[in-house]
């Protein structure tokens, strides 16, 4: 089987490479990415060197280059590529229109053009807006997003249903919680807060602190995401999420104990507009119908996390030095 693996130099993108080069030493492995400051080849050290896999630099609007690529007997396409990061979306959605549901759309053309096996779209929990204290997102609940990012996610998510109705493309869609885990980029709420931590460096907290994210461990999202590509039915939906709700402050309040530093440290600062308050996702059909179940549990996971962290300071200390840095200081002035 061949798989090209789009966003394969990101955050999850990355994490989910790694783990199915080696798991699967007799498919083979194309990542396409464009390596914006999201993408980092580093994140693929483990992989870089196997004889199934290889890495292209390319971007998944660019039609000509990418319909090459999948024309070279691909089966199975994993779309992780995206602009990702709620607060750039705020300040500059133009980006996210266009690779986020513009390069969606060209994907699923050259899809069904090349006649490809199964197409999985890695979409979000984002998607179905925000709940109330109570409740779950089901693969039923309405899509109502309240960020660019949210919203472009949800288009791309129609567009995937829709080739599927109109065409009869084999897709899939996975709607997955808040990941933590290795090689998360530094603009994220987990390895922010480690990093600032370390530094004993203010960790600002957006609003009262008591927005609520369902968190899942990178890996247990890989392995979900391995079962749709090999079980999912096509044209479905699945949930996937670890059942571990947790509020903003509580998340930072755990990495400033693990790490042995003062509550003093937290800052909060002005809320995010259109802040969801609650995401909590319901995985029963993935549990069910594929069989999933999370490895980790938050305690197991957020200890691994921070100590990935301490052992790998070269790989976040590059990032944080250079355009990053001026990033940083925007997001968080006069705040
Ligand atoms: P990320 O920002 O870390 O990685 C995105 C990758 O896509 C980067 O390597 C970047 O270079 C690449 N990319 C961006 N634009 C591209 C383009 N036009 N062409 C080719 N490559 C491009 O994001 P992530 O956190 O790893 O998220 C991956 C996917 O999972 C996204 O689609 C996101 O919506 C989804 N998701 C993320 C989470 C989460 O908690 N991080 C949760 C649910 C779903």
């Amino acid at each position: 089987m061949k798989v090209l693996v789009t966003g394969g130099a990101g955050f999850i993108g990355s994490n989910f490479v790694n783990y199915m080069v080696h798991k699967y030493p007799n498919y083979t492995f194309v990542n396409v990415d464009a390596l914006t400051y999201a993408g980092n080849l580093e994140n693929l050290k483990p992989v870089e060197n196997a004889p199934n896999y290889t890495f292209v630099k390319a971007d998944i609007t660019d039609r000509e280059k990418m319909e090459k690529l999948v024309a070279d007997g691909v089966d199975v396409i994993v779309n992780f590529a995206a602009e990702s990061h709620v607060d750039r979306s705020i300040t500059e959605p133009d980006t996210f229109v266009k690779t986020n549901i513009m390069g969606t759309q060209i994907l699923l053309d050259i899809a069904r053009k090349c006649n490809i096996n199964k197409y999985v779209q890695i979409s979000t929990d984002e998607v179905y807006g925000t709940l109330g204290e109570t409740g779950y997102f089901t693969e039923e609940t309405p899509l109502a997003p309240n960020s660019p990012y949210s919203a472009s996610k949800a288009s791309a998510d129609l567009l995937v249903r829709a080739y599927h109705e109109t065409y009869g493309l084999p897709v899939n869609i996975t709607r997955c919680s808040n990941n933590y885990g290795p090689y998360h980029f530094p603009e994220k709420l987990i390895p922010l807060m480690i990093i600032n931590a370390l530094h004993d460096k203010e960790l600002p907290v957006y609003g009262d602190g008591l927005n609520i994210r369902d968190w899942l461990y990178v890996e247990d999202h890989c392995a979900a995401i391995d079962l749709v590509i090999h079980k999912g039915k096509d044209g479905e939906v699945y949930n996937v999420g670890g059942n571990n709700e947790r509020t903003n402050i509580e998340i930072v309040k755990r990495i400033l104990k693990e790490l042995g530093k003062s509550e003093n440290l937290i800052r909060f600062v002005k809320d995010r507009p259109g802040h969801d308050r609650r995401y909590a996702i319901d995985a029963t059909k993935l549990k069910t119908e594929l069989g999933w179940q999370p490895k980790y549990d938050f305690e197991t996971g957020i200890v691994k996390t921070i100590q990935w962290y301490l052992d790998n300071r070269d790989w976040w200390e590059r990032i944080i030095s250079g355009d990053y840095q001026t990033y940083y200081e925007q997001q968080y002035k006069q705040r």
